[in-house]
């Protein structure tokens, strides 16, 4: 079963260097660090520019205000929707949300009353009689016709509002439930259904992300310590050829980096399913360069595209491709190379559900030569960024460009949201595969919804939550 409490003993804050912690304690100033409860899975990571730019951008068309200040770390924590939702962490607690409503292919801001620290709204507000304010602060009352002072003249029915007291201080936040035009003239009714939400407690003050990496210096160095043996451990009872499994993420690179300081150069297995953006394959480049490390390559694109014939696209319940343009190709090269290998991969618990309950070291049923090991399957999102920071390592370029996750540009178990954004950002890669899928619609008679809306994604019920190959 799902989780649904809030998840706790993995991210913290230190009220003096305004920067998230992976301790109880900052390594820099050494004062107890304050807790913050993020939603399951809770892997929360850092918000890059592009990221802090499109929650600025939604809170400012909305709500007339920009949400993050500049020069405050955020963090964003993707949670269980329909399509897409971010919760946005700011000051040591949560601010609000971003999530996609693909049928109107936008964004929505759904701020908590917490975002009030940051941002003053001038739009999409209602104010309030003083004397209702107790009632919708501690009993979650929706906002009625009678103690209606003000409503801002552009909500519109559906919308998210912010709710103010006389003094103008944000005491709640919900949903309009009719347009402005008619609020003023109602006499009774529900104007604002009010939303309650856990309390956070959030501070103000700049940092950059180096002073995380201060604030979190102890816990880094235990954590990298606990891989470091892990590594050796495993790699001493299993006495196989070694290579790290670089995919151009940054799990596989926290993961190589580890893997060269506990057993020194090995080589790098790149699974390269044809469908990897042009920036990864520069950053397998780059990355074997920078670590004097040789890559292996594996390619499944011709397979791809010869099963896409007969089969179609790949679907979130369909999902053929993984074994054709990945663990088959990487099969044949282990076997080519190794026989048999030892592979480190990046797999991290906190990535999805499915993953949380899986192991440590593996071996994948459809894939026998290869004894899979996880280093760091205990880490965080923020841990690892937090390790990437600090180690100088350069990673994927698409992360600074608002892309969380990296894999095949197409993969069918992105979200909408995500696909989207690589349409506008890659819109030569997305031109060809929309024409293969036109090509697929148009010869199996389907309706043009079927590219239009995205429905190619999906071929019959949605049963995998699990996005990673
Ligand atoms: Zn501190």
């Amino acid at each position: 079963m799902r989780p649904s409490f809030p998840r706790r003993d993995i991210l913290w804050w230190c009220d003096s260097c305004h920067a998230p912690v992976l301790a109880r304690v900052c390594s820099h100033c050494s004062t107890r660090t304050r807790e913050v409860q993020v939603t399951p899975p809770g892997d929360a990571r850092p918000a890059f520019p592009a990221d802090v730019a499109q929650v600025n951008r939604v809170y400012s068309e909305h709500f007339g205000e920009p949400l993050i200040p500049p020069g405050h770390l955020a963090l964003l924590n993707k949670v269980p929707d329909q399509d897409r939702m971010d919760e946005i962490i700011v000051g040591g607690g949560v601010v609000g949300s971003l999530k996609y409503l693909p049928a109107e292919s936008r964004w929505e801001p759904i701020p908590r009353p917490e975002a009030s620290v940051f941002l003053k709204p001038r739009r999409k507000y209602v104010v309030v009689d003083n004397g209702a304010v107790p009632s919708i602060q501690h009993e979650g009352a929706s906002v009625l016709a009678p103690g209606l002072l003000e409503i801002e003249p552009s909500i519109s029915r559906g919308d998210e509002v912010f709710v103010l007291d006389e003094e103008r201080v944000v005491v709640a936040v919900g949903r309009a439930k009719v347009d402005a035009s008619s609020a003023v003239s109602m006499e009774r009714g529900a104007i604002v259904r009010t939303r309650r939400n856990v309390h956070s407690i959030c501070t103000r003050g700049e940092a950059t992300w180096d002073d995380a990496v201060r604030a979190s210096a102890g816990a880094l160095e235990d954590r990298e310590a606990e891989a470091l043996s892990f590594i050796r451990d495993v790699a001493a009872r299993n006495p196989l050829p070694v290579n790290v499994s670089y995919s151009g993420g940054k799990d596989s690179l926290a993961t190589l980096i580890l893997v060269k300081k506990a057993l020194g150069v090995v080589p790098l297995l790149f699974a390269d399913t044809g469908l990897e953006f042009p920036e990864t394959y520069q950053n397998v480049e780059e990355v074997s360069r920078t670590f004097e490390m040789p890559v292996i390559r594996a390619y499944g694109g011709e397979a791809f595209w010869k099963a896409f014939v007969t089969r179609g696209p790949p679907a979130v319940d369909f999902r053929w491709c993984c074994r054709t343009a990945k663990l088959q190709p990487v099969e044949k090269v282990i076997r080519e190379y190794w026989g048999e290998c030892l592979s480190f991969i990046g797999q991290r618990k906190y990535e999805s559900f499915r993953r949380m309950v899986s192991k440590r070291v593996w071996r994948n049923p459809h894939l026998r030569s290869q004894l899979s090991a996880a280093p760091i399957h205990h880490w965080t999102a923020l841990q690892v960024w937090l390790y990437l920071f600090r180690e100088q390592a350069p990673y994927n370029p698409l992360y600074k460009a608002g892309l969380d996750r990296i894999g095949c540009f197409m993969c069918p178990s992105s979200d909408v949201a995500v696909l989207r954004h690589i349409e506008k950002t890659h819109p030569d890669l997305w031109q060809g595969w929309n024409c293969r899928l036109e090509g697929w619609q148009k010869e199996e008679g389907l309706p043009d919804t079927w590219v239009g809306e995205a429905r190619w994604r999906l071929k019959g019920v949605s049963s995998e939550e699990d996005n990673n190959c």
